[in-house]
C-alpha cells in the first residue's frame, strides 16, 4: 500500500473511531445527505444516458421526458454542489446552521419523490428508497425534521398514486408502460431498471446502517466501561466494587473471599504541601502500583478519596494478608516523581475474610475496623480483623 493510501485509510479509520456519525454536527450530517442525494441523481443520469445511447430501448420509454429530465437532474446536481459549498465554507454562520438542514432534507425528499413518481410510486425502487431514507433520517436527525418532510412526501406519493389510478396523470411517466409486454414485471428492461435503481440504494443503506450500528455498540460498550471505572485512577469505582462484592458473597458457601482496605497515611499533608493537583498524581501512581502488584483476577477499586479496596476471590486470611503486605512494601518503596518533588508515602491496611454468618456489608465493616486498628497501631502496617478482636476484646 502506498504512503498516501495508508494515510487515507488511517484518516478514515480515525474518523470512524473517534467521531461516530451519530455525534457529527448537523452540517456534517447534511454533507452526508448531500452526497447520498448526489449519488442518487448520478445513478439517475447514468440510467438516462444508457437509454439515450441505446436507440433500441427508446420504444420502452418517454424519450422526450428523459431529455428534459436530464436538465432537471443537472440543475439539481448544481444546487447540491452549492449546498455542499455552503456547508463546508460557511459552517460557522448561524443562519446556515439553521436553514441548510431543512433545505437539504427537503431537497433530498424532492429528489426521492421525483425519482419515485417518474419510475412509479408503487415500484420496488420507491419502496426501497422510502424505507431506507426514513430509517436513516430518523437515526441521524431530529425526528421533527424527518416527520415534516416525510409526511408531505408520503401524501404527495399517495395523491400521485390516486391520480394515476383515476388516469388524471400518467403512472411512471418515464416508461412507456404499454410497450412493456406482457407486463412490466415480466419485461427485462423494466426489471433491469428496477434492479439498477434499488441495488445502490440498498448497498448504501445497509453499509451506512452497519456503520451506525457498530459505532452505536462501541459507544454503548465505552459508556458501560466508563460507568464502571473511577474517573481519576481508572480503577473500579465504588458501585462496581459493590457489584463484585455481591457476586463473591453469593458464592461464599463454596469459596471464601477476602476484603483488603487500605488508606494512605497522612495524605492530607501532601495536598496541603503540594496542592490538590500533585495529590491527584500521587493517587494515580498508587493505583498503578497496586495494579502491578495484585493479580489481574483480583479486583482493585477506589473506595473513597485516598482509600482503596482489593477484593480477592477463593482465598484464605493468611494469603490475603500476604498480598496486603506485598502492596504495603511496594507503596513504601515507591518514589513518586511529581511535577514538584519526589514523594514517598505509606499506607495502612485492614484485612477481613468472608464467613457464612456475616453479610457482605459486615465483612466490609470488619476490614474497616482492622484498617483503623492499623492506623491506631502507628500506620504503615497490615492488620486483620481477628487481630483487632484479639487486641480489643
Ligand atoms: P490518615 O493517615 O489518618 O489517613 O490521614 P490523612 O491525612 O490521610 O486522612 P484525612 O482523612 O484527614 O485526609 C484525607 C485527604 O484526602 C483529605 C482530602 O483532601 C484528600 N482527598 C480525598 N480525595 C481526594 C482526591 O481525589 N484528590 C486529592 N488530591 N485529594 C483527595
Ligand atoms: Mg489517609
Ligand atoms: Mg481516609
Amino acid at each position: 500500500m502506498t504512503k498516501t493510501n495508508s494515510r487515507l485509510w488511517s484518516f478514515i479509520f480515525s474518523l470512524y473511531m473517534k467521531n461516530p456519525i451519530i455525534n457529527w454536527t448537523v452540517l456534517e450530517k447534511c454533507k452526508l445527505i448531500i452526497l447520498l442525494s448526489s449519488g442518487m441523481i448520478l445513478s439517475w443520469i447514468v440510467w438516462k444516458l444508457f437509454v439515450l445511447l441505446h436507440p433500441e430501448l427508446w420504444k420502452y420509454v418517454n424519450i422526450r421526458l428523459i431529455e428534459i429530465d436530464m436538465w432537471v437532474c443537472s440543475l439539481t446536481l448544481t444546487v447540491l454542489i452549492f449546498l455542499m459549498y455552503l456547508c463546508h465554507y460557511h459552517a460557522h454562520r448561524i443562519w446556515i446552521q439553521k436553514v441548510i438542514p431543512i433545505v437539504t432534507i427537503y431537497l433530498f425528499a424532492l429528489v426521492l419523490y421525483h425519482g419515485s413518481y417518474m419510475t412509479g410510486s408503487l415500484s420496488p425502487a420507491t419502496a426501497v428508497g422510502y424505507i431506507s431514507t426514513a430509517v436513516i433520517g430518523l437515526i441521524l436527525f431530529d425526528r421533527w425534521l424527518i416527520y415534516i418532510t416525510l409526511i408531505p412526501a408520503t401524501l404527495l406519493l399517495l395523491i400521485a398514486g390516486y391520480l394515476s389510478l383515476k388516469q388524471y396523470i400518467p403512472y411512471a411517466p418515464v416508461f412507456n408502460i404499454a410497450a412493456l409486454k406482457p407486463s412490466p414485471a415480466q419485461h427485462n428492461f423494466w426489471v433491469g431498471s428496477m434492479v439498477f435503481f434499488s441495488v445502490p440504494i440498498l448497498i448504501g443503506f445497509f453499509g451506512l446502517f452497519e456503520i451506525l450500528l457498530s459505532q452505536w455498540r462501541e459507544r454503548e460498550d465505552e459508556i458501560k466501561r466508563l460507568s464502571q471505572l473511577d474517573f481519576l485512577t481508572n480503577l473500579l469505582n465504588r458501585r462496581s466494587i459493590h457489584q463484585v462484592l455481591d457476586h463473591f458473597h453469593q458464592t461464599r458457601a463454596e469459596k471464601n473471599y477476602a476484603v483488603i482496605l487500605l488508606d494512605l497515611d497522612h495524605f492530607k499533608q501532601i495536598n496541603d504541601q503540594y496542592g490538590h493537583h500533585v495529590g491527584d498524581q500521587v493517587l494515580i501512581a498508587i493505583s498503578e502500583c497496586l495494579t502491578q502488584h495484585v493479580h489481574p483476577l483480583n479486583n482493585i477499586g477506589r473506595f473513597g478519596g485516598e482509600e482503596f479496596i482489593i477484593l480477592i476471590p477463593e482465598t484464605s486470611l493468611s494469603a490475603a494478608r500476604e498480598i496486603a503486605e506485598c502492596c504495603r512494601l511496594a507503596i513504601q518503596q515507591l518514589n513518586i516523581a511529581t511535577t514538584q518533588d519526589n514523594i514517598q508515602l505509606s499506607a495502612s491496611f485492614g484485612v477481613a475474610i468472608s464467613s457464612l454468618q456475616y453479610e457482605a456489608s459486615q465483612i466490609l465493616t470488619q476490614a474497616d475496623q482492622a484498617l483503623y486498628f492499623a492506623k491506631a497501631c502507628g500506620r504503615n502496617q497490615v492488620r486483620t480483623f481477628p487481630e483487632y478482636i484479639q487486641q480489643n476484646f
